[in-house]
């Protein structure tokens, strides 16, 4: 028997979703390739219920008091720290990563919830008093309306959570189409949204493809668009939306890099690069894909990873001992694959080669093994394409300007890392690189909530990074009040027909 999900708005599971769109998509569990659930796509008519739902709650959602939202929050954020494992597995179940990656995962969507708990500090206005004669001048930011996010398969539960606490929080009502791939991790977050007592029709999810993308980005009642996922339809979300009047920020892919340093520690780079490389099968935004090593360390280095990424355990996503997973669809293990598979005919020398490899018991899940290329030119499809697969390129350069050329060159910038024990060096790599997020000796250098999250060049496509400041700044919009209040022993000043100064 394989499970429904279902659309969810107005504050409840739609019924029979897929009677009025007429289409359901398939969701496989990536460690037994087996169709578990069904998830209904929405129809035009759907899509605009949900718009039509999160609209009609704008009305009283904006004017609620600020303690009302934020106490709705605090219950929102006690109710996931209770079902943090049952989320996990949720997502273990139709994404493939392993437990204790889906835990952090929910780890770090709470933390923009708590944030969203603080909105009130971020939401303050600013005052200028007497700026002329009896004159005040306010700046306070109010909430845009209905607003959409649209989110990848990697991140079931954080991206969704990269965007709706914080846009509710500014008095926005929602609408969520996330990943069709793995779709119960967002039906998990409305009702958990519900049982804190948010009112009906705040947070909407509609499921589905790009008919459902392709309505919101068009509808006239939707003021924001939120996208996270691949750069060409980030690029195309980004246009499309802005074409249609809507404040955009499109997320989009990466290639991330790491350069390491001749005197960095190299078993602390090599333990990093392996982690940051392998970790969830490598299907992460901020996964470093390519290691640049830099002088005489390209030997040694290489030969750390390799020992290293040989021990890990690849197993299904529930069981204790596995590390790293399945990847999403068997069609994204073909491809991935064939990056490996291509790699030495384009130069790069292959050191493990992780394509035709399998778990017992287990054969038609969407496996593959380690892949490590080195002295990968930089012409190459495997260091030139995001393969969001478990394969890491090692790329050589004789000194540090030339590493930082070669990563300035690439078209993504997302994150980048440094790995040195020479601070002037970490600290001008910091200045002089093109990606929106840096770590030093920090592979995946994913800012806490408080700090925005955003790339640069081909990574993002708008001009506000995703959560912290930013996100409180995407989600409102300013609005400057000037007051006059006459002493009322005054006589009025009188006609002046010149343009106002301050004085
Ligand atoms: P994707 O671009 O295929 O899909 C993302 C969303 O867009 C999904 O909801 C999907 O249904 C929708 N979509 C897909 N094709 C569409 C089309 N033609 N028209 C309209 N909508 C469409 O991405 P994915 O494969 O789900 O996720 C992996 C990608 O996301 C990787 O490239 C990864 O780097 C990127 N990602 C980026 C970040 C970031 O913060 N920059 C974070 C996570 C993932």
């Amino acid at each position: 028997m394989t499970k429904i999900v279902n659309h969810w708005i107005g504050g409840k599971p739609v019924e029979n979703a897929a009677g009025a769109s007429g289409t359901y998509g398939a969701v496989t569990d990536p460690a037994t390739g087996a169709v578990t659930t069904r998830v209904a796509f929405a129809s035009v008519d759907e899509v605009d219920a949900a718009v039509a739902a999160a609209k009609e709650a704008f009305a009283t959602w904006r004017h609620s008091s600020l303690a009302q939202r934020t106490s709705i929050l605090f219950k929102f954020r006690a109710l996931l720290d209770a079902h943090r494992d049952e989320l996990a597995e949720l997502i273990t179940a139709e994404h493939g990563k392993v437990h204790g990656d889906a835990l952090g995962e929910v780890a770090r969507g709470l933390e923009i919830v708590d944030l969203a708990c603080g909105i009130s500090v971020q939401l303050k206005g600013e005052l200028s008093t007497q700026v002329a004669s009896r004159v005040d001048v306010s700046s306070i930011r109010q909430p845009l309306g209905v607003v959409a996010g649209i989110t990848p398969f990697n991140f079931p539960a954080m991206v969704p959570m990269w965007m709706f606490p914080l846009a509710i929080a500014c008095g926005n009502t929602f609408v969520l189409k996330p990943s069709e791939k793995d779709p119960s991790a967002s039906l998990k977050l409305a009702r958990l949204l519900a049982e804190a007592g948010l009112p009906d029709g705040v947070f909407n999810v509609v499921h589905g493809d790009k008919v459902a993308v392709d309505r919101l980005l068009e509808h006239p009642d939707v003021k924001a668009v939120s996208f996270v996922g691949s750069t060409p339809i980030a690029r195309y979300i980004h246009t499309t939306a802005s074409a249609n009047g809507k404040r955009v920020q499109a997320l989009g892919g990466a290639k991330n890099h790491m350069l390491v340093l001749p005197d960095a520690d190299l078993d602390a780079a090599a333990d990093a690069a392996v982690s940051a490389a392998y970790g969830s099968a490598g299907e992460r935004c901020m996964a470093i894909s390519a290691v640049v090593a830099v002088g005489s360390v390209g030997d040694e280095l290489v030969e750390k990873i390799r020992e290293r990424a040989e021990k890990i355990k690849i197993g299904p996503g529930n069981d204790p001992a596995s590390e790293m997973g399945p990847l999403i669809t068997a069609a994204h293990r073909d491809k991935v694959a064939s990056y490996v598979t291509g790699a030495a005919a384009e130069g790069a020398e292959v050191v493990l080669d992780g394509t035709g490899f399998t778990v017992e018991g287990h054969e038609d899940g969407h496996w593959i093994g380690i892949s490590l290329l080195d002295r990968v030119p930089t012409t190459a499809k495997a260091y030139r394409d995001e393969i969001f697969g478990p394969v890491l390129c090692v790329l050589r350069v004789d000194t540090y300007e030339e590493g930082v050329d070669l990563i300035n060159a690439s078209p993504f910038g997302n994150g980048t890392a440094i790995f040195t024990r020479d601070g002037g060096a970490a600290r001008r790599f910091q200045l002089e690189i093109e990606a929106g997020m840096v770590g030093v000796n920090v592979p995946i250098p994913v800012p806490v909530g408080y700090h925005s999250f955003g790339g640069w060049k081909d990574s993002l496509f708008g001009d506000h990074h995703i959560y912290g400041n930013d996100g409180t700044h995407f989600y409102t919009r300013g609005k400057v009040v000037t007051t006059r209040w006459p002493d009322p022993s005054e006589a009025p000043a009188g006609v002046d027909l010149g343009f106002p100064r301050n004085h």
